[in-house]
């Protein structure tokens, strides 16, 4: 085979991107926007020495999965890897690759995992709170805002992305109006002029509040009332601001933000905790998905009100909030100072005292409370980044010797090395659950419960 030679392949398989996987003489072929079950005419782009990487250049006769993206721009965008895939046939694709490397990396067998059906979405459209659009323009000089292509840096026009709130669309044309009107430019990344970075844009799902803060690379935004004018006609405005980022850096955010209009934050609610946001926090984009997420994780824990709980990576604490209401006491480790200090806040905010943070890493701090205060847990809740957990954090978590651990990964492949040293080290994976919180794209969110064996 040649490059830019062209042949027809069946797609058997998927793999973690969520390009297709086919097979030619025993050479394996991914071919991105394919799905499984499609027979498809690609183009070979890339060769290695047992397999290669060919574009689609037509399907040929599509998979009983196939369904046409309802986003006009999926394929060039790249931000959603399934959505040629029914939404049935993703979660599906999510189980197995779970399964897949539960049994492969985790070496467990199919006896092993009791997996229970995953959570899907009644709704996979529209369910991102937050969204950033960069501001870029075109040959014309026209301001254009959407997404960045797939690991570049070109902007492909989108202002009403499907996995954002409707209001998104008005938000962008208020901004570019606005924008016109006081000869305000978009920011050139190659120049390093232009005042205009990006809109960060988030809405509270319960409380139906709106935030919309500019990134911009300078110290003011002309005529600023204008636009706080024009952007308080929508329904639900709630706080606008501007966030000042004048570096050369491929970090949205600047580290000073100035009120516009409201009290710098929106509210919201996971449950029946609530949080204050502001544009710098972390807030799960997913909230819907996240209180099954979490509430799952609540469940396996078993919480009678009695229970010692530690709650590992704990973010701005969603999660030990969630337990504080079910347990004794709740301790929760996270590295970023700035999610511990939310994490303090959001716990006053709705009363709880009895829950309480340390910054630093889980490895090291559950060790020195271990070893020097001597703590306990009944129950110890992970919830790592994709890396999954230092293996110092699972061998204080074997000599702790808790009678549950769950596990929450966002990423499998972690999750299946990190269990397969739990279930070594004595533990029992009672059950799997996963979680969509994704939709359209290859991501997904599994938790765990380990029960301690009897010894
Ligand atoms: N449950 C959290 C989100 C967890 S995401 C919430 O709802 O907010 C994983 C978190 O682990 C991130 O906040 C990240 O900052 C933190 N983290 C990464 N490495 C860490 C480490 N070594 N020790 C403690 N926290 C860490």
């Amino acid at each position: 085979m040649q490059k830019n030679q062209e042949f027809t392949v069946t797609i058997e398989d998927m793999n973690e991107d969520g390009a297709g996987v086919g097979r030619l003489e025993g050479y394996i072929w991914f071919i991105k926007d394919t799905v499984i079950g499609d027979v498809v005419r690609a183009k070979a782009m890339k060769m290695k020495k047992t397999y290669g990487f060919a574009c689609l250049v037509e399907v040929l006769s599509p998979s009983s999965f196939r369904v046409k993206p309802p986003c006009p721009v999926a394929r060039q965008c790249g931000g959603c890897q399934l959505q040629a895939m029914s939404y049935e046939e993703q979660l599906r694709f999510k189980e197995r690759k779970v399964l897949n490397n539960l049994l492969r990396i985790g070496r467990f067998s199919e006896e092993e995992i009791h997996m229970l059906p995953i959570m899907g979405m009644d709704h996979p459209w529209r369910y991102r709170n937050k969204a950033q659009f960069p501001f870029g323009e075109d040959k014309e000089g026209r301001i254009i805002t959407g997404f960045y292509v797939g690991r570049t840096h070109a902007i492909i026009e989108n202002e009403d992305c499907l996995l954002g709130v409707e209001e998104n669309r008005k938000i962008l044309e208020i901004i570019k109006a606005y924008m016109v009107s006081e000869g305000i430019r978009p920011y050139n990344e190659q120049t390093h002029k232009g005042l205009l970075r990006h809109a960060l844009i988030r809405k509270g799902f319960r409380t139906g509040e709106l935030m919309v803060c500019l990134v911009i690379n300078g110290k003011k935004l002309p005529g600023s009332d204008k636009l706080v004018r024009m952007l308080c006609e929508i329904e639900g405005m709630r706080s606008i601001s501007y966030s000042i980022n004048q570096e050369k850096t491929n970090v949205i955010m600047g580290k000073e933000t100035v009120n516009l209009y409201g009290p710098g934050y929106i509210t919201d609610y996971i449950g029946n905790v609530k949080y204050q946001i502001s544009p710098l926090s972390f807030y799960q984009v997913n909230p819907v998905q996240t209180e099954k997420l979490y509430g799952t994780a609540l469940e396996y824990a078993e919480l009678t009100g009695d229970e010692t709980v530690w709650d590992l990576y704990c973010g701005i604490g969603t999660i030990s909030l969630f337990l504080a209401q079910k347990a004794k006491k709740v301790y929760g480790v996270e590295i970023v100072p700035q999610a511990i200090e939310d994490a303090r806040r959001n716990a006053a905010l709705n009363g709880i005292k009895n829950a309480e943070f340390f910054v630093g890493k889980a490895e090291e701090v559950l060790p020195r409370e271990y070893e020097s205060n001597h703590i306990y847990a009944d129950v110890i809740v992970v919830d790592p980044p994709r890396k999954g957990c230092d293996k110092v954090c699972l061998d204080t978590i074997l000599e702790m010797s808790p009678k549950k651990v769950v596990y929450v990964s966002c990423d499998s492949a972690t999750l299946a090395r990190d269990l397969r040293y739990l279930a070594d080290g004595g533990y029992r994976v009672e059950k799997v659950r996963c979680c969509d919180m994704f939709g359209g794209t290859v991501h997904v969110e599994t938790v765990a419960l380990l029960t301690r064996k009897a010894r």
